[in-house]
């Protein structure tokens, strides 16, 4: 059994304020947090019998995660750019995904929710119907034929996966009180949950057909809003790009990999121009 592991920091029990999410002492306290939910997930995957753990930091820099204090064992992809971003090295390879740390979409009412790039991307649409980076990366996942066994993140994002995927696995670490307030659990019960669920998704993981309930077919087209006309200008240079409206850029692409990895070109065009 090989798990590729996902993991992003928004999502973390504890995490609740934007101060947490980059550099300075409440963001060094934050990634501590976040490695060790990662941590649990990897040693409930590996005492269900995972030979290999693979967890790609998907957060920011993707430099989050404090290796020391990942159990051995475990390799990590750090850093960034990288091709498929969030997702990067997902292919047919693996037999098992788990996404922790997750948050709901852009314009949702969930915990720091945003998709991808607060700054950037106003609204994602994958063949008609609203994503965020959960519908998105979960999709790829499942495009790549890899079933995904386990979800971690705040309640309103585990909503927004079940809502797309019933029958998925979750762990809900807390609940949105507003975007930067929550009711949380504690960073050992967050973790204990998390280990027992990764444990049960190696040992029993989730009929296929109960998580393909929304499974997008080619040709896929993406969506794209994007939060400011001259986003949408200098992504519409990119080759196969189609310009909807003054905001929306549309791509159609045969293969699910091929349009999320020109998808990572359009938010570094459109990050370079929003500044
Ligand atoms: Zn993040």
């Amino acid at each position: 059994m090989r798990v590729y592991i996902s993991a992003d920091l928004e999502g973390v029990a504890g995490v609740v304020s934007p101060a947490q999410l980059v550099s300075g002492p409440a963001y060094e306290e934050a990634r501590r947090w976040m490695t060790a939910e990662v941590a649990a997930a990897v040693r409930g995957a590996q005492r269900a019998g995972a030979r290999q753990v693979v967890v790609n930091d998907a957060h920011e820099a993707m430099t989050n995660l404090r290796l020391e204090d990942l159990p051995p064992g475990v390799e990590v992809i750090s850093g960034k750019p990288k091709a498929l971003g969030m997702m990067c090295a997902i292919d047919a390879g693996w037999d098992l995904a788990f996404l922790t740390g997750c948050h709901a979409r852009q314009g949702s009412g969930g915990l720091l929710s945003h998709s991808y790039s607060a700054s950037t991307i106003a609204r994602l649409c994958l063949n008609g119907r609203e994503v965020g980076e959960l519908g998105l990366n979960i999709s790829l996942a499942l495009a790549c034929n890899v079933p995904v066994g386990l979800v971690t993140g705040d309640a309103a994002a585990v909503a927004e996966a079940l809502e797309l995927f019933p029958g998925l696995r979750t762990v809900a670490v807390k609940t949105a009180y507003g975007r930067q307030a929550a009711r949380t659990l504690t960073p050992g019960e967050a973790c204990s949950r998390i280990e027992a669920a990764a444990g049960e998704a190696v040992a029993a993981p989730c009929q296929s057909d109960e998580i393909r309930h929304w499974q997008p077919q080619p040709p896929y087209t993406l969506a794209v809003d994007f939060a400011s006309p001259v986003m949408a200008d200098a992504v519409s240079y990119m080759p196969l790009t189609r310009r909807e409206s003054p905001c929306r850029i549309t791509m159609e692409q045969a293969e699910l990999p091929a349009l999320f990895r020109a998808f990572q070109a359009m938010l570094t065009i459109a990050g370079a121009v929003a500044r």
